[in-house]
């Protein structure tokens, strides 16, 4: 792998020939540290991209034993809350249940059943004491203006009045009757603190589809589903702060001045690693960051550093404090920096590089970008990561931001580069494209004026719940290590140290003949 004698190698130019086997697949252990304080059951972590990781997507991996980076192409608060949700989430509560309003119709039920499925909706206003009318945005339907009432928002934390089910509406022939008249009122809540256990008796006694919790205010806090009652599986393998029972979660500032306040607003959300999103992290600018987030918050806060694909740059920011390195510079799925600046390297052999170099001080290397399958996990992690970051492969997932969409017959999902002109424009999270803190921020300085695009927008397919997806990778990675004869990821390194392991070069006739070939259909 010495790029002078071969050049940069990626994933596809190399195998790893196999081992002895004489334990079971399940055996294999996946524990690896993302950071130097931090371990994690499974090796997989969600790239900080606004169609990949949002708090939906960063409580499910976690459940799973990965991680998730919460993207910041949004403003301070609206990531601050997305932390919070992470952390408060407890398993078998929805924490962000789809709310409406006492002066929505039951043709919006309706709508919101074709779209996602159910129909047990809470009717929420934010102030009940202010029953005047006026006109408002309605949040449901952002592109119009609606007759709606004052502070009749239809969120959660606000006052809950009601809740619309399939029963209440289901010979409902006029779809414009508002749901104030359709509602049912007479509701079994529970009481927020109540523990999943309580609230599933709860739920069991009430006969009722849906469990309201409510706070002391009367503002819904969560929601129980019966439908949910069976599924609520444990997850052993949750990645959790060994303090707390809650879930550890990681979000994405830049670092420009003003990213210090925002990074407050997270740590005061609960955060427990931040990741300095930059696609060339070997600049004054981060040094700077770093060395202020391990000054202000040395106890509390882990940082990874980057992006890194040579010694060099790792030895500046290690230096500086980083307690992880994500390496990947022109490998994203999405990503047309290498073409368009000339500047990057294959992303096996900077894996390689970086990872050899940061072992010696223990800092574990996240592989991002270009993981396609499991095979490329597999190898990422032989070449010395401690974890891999997917975008493209989880942006499909049910987990994910954005809504699916058909196009010739297949169900998709929008997925776009960070650097894309469609990421730094239009902001998903709704704040304004010349907000300073957005994707920008991780390809710009703020002098410029033109902006280079160095990622595309486009779609990847529907892969269903990360729920199923992220054991699925699991299981395939599990039987790759007893395929090579290692039943851990520290095992898989000591041989790979020794020489045990060996890989082997790949023609591209190698390519094509271990591809899926000379089928007709
Ligand atoms: P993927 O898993 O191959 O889709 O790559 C995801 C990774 O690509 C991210 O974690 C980022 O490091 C990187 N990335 C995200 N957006 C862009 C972009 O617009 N240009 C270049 N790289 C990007």
């Amino acid at each position: 792998m010495d790029s002078r004698v071969n050049g940069g190698l990626t994933y596809n130019d190399f195998l790893i020939l196999p081992g002895y086997i004489d334990f079971p697949a399940s055996e294999v252990s996946l524990e690896t540290k993302i950071t130097k304080n931090i371990t994690l059951k499974t090796p997989f972590v969600s790239s900080p991209m606004d169609t990949v990781t949002e708090s939906e997507m960063a409580i499910n991996i976690a459940l799973l034993g990965g991680i998730g980076v919460i993207h910041n192409n949004c403003s301070p608060d609206e990531q601050a809350e997305m932390v919070r949700k992470v952390k408060k989430f407890e398993n078998g509560f929805i924490t962000d249940p789809v709310c409406l309003t006492p002066k929505h119709t039951v043709a919006d039920v309706h709508r919101i059943k074709a779209q996602f499925g159910y129909s047990g909706i809470p009717i929420t206003v934010l102030d009940v004491s202010l029953p005047k009318v006026s006109y408002e945005m309605d949040m449901m339907n952002k592109n119009c203006i609606t007759f709606v009432l004052p502070n009749a928002n239809g969120k959660l934390y606000s006052i809950l009045l009601g809740i619309v089910t399939a029963r209440d509406i289901q010979f409902h022939e006029d779809h414009t009757t508002l749901l104030k008249d359709v509602m049912t009122t007479d509701l079994v809540v529970a009481h927020e603190g109540v523990t999943l256990e309580e609230a599933n008796q709860i739920l069991r006694c009430s006969k009722r589809g849906k469990l309201p919790i409510v706070n002391s205010r009367g503002e819904l806090v969560a929601l129980l589903a019966r439908s949910d009652l069976l599924k609520n599986l444990n997850f052993p393998l949750a990645s959790k702060s060994p303090h707390s029972k809650q879930l550890i979660c990681a979000a994405a500032i830049g670092t420009r001045f003003e990213d210090k306040a925002r990074l407050r607003k997270l740590v005061d959300a609960g955060l427990d690693i931040v990741v300095l999103d930059s696609s060339q992290g070997n600049s004054s600018y981060q040094v700077e960051m770093i060395q202020y987030i391990k000054k202000t918050y040395s106890e509390t806060l882990e940082v990874i550093a980057g992006n890194v694909v040579t010694r060099e740059q790792a030895a500046r920011l290690i230096e500086a404090g980083a307690d992880a390195l994500r390496v990947g510079m022109g490998s994203g799925s999405i990503c047309i920096t290498q073409e368009v600046m000339a500047v990057g390297r294959p992303q096996g052999t900077a894996v390689y590089m970086v990872a050899q170099f940061a072992k010696k001080f223990g800092i574990p290397v996240i592989a991002d970008g270009g993981i396609q399958n499991i095979g490329h996990i597999t190898k990422a992690l032989a070449l010395g990561a401690s974890s891999v970051m997917m975008g493209g492969l989880l942006a499909g997932t049910t987990e994910s931001p954005g809504d699916y969409f058909y196009h010739e017959g297949q169900r998709l999902k929008k997925y776009r580069g960070m650097g894309s002109l469609d990421a730094m424009e239009r902001n998903i999270c709704g704040t304004s494209s010349n907000n300073n803190n957005t994707a920008a921020g991780r390809y710009f300085s703020e002098r410029d004026v033109i902006k280079v695009a160095q990622g595309v927008a486009g779609a990847v397919i529907d892969k269903g719940s990360i729920r199923k997806f992220v054991p699925y990778l699991m299981t395939g990675l599990q039987h790759a290590l007893q395929d090579v004869g290692v039943k851990s990821i520290s095992q898989l390194w000591e041989n790979a140290e020794s020489g045990k392991l060996r890989f082997e070069l790949r023609t591209v006739a190698a390519q094509v003949e271990g591809g899926v070939h000379g089928l007709f259909s």
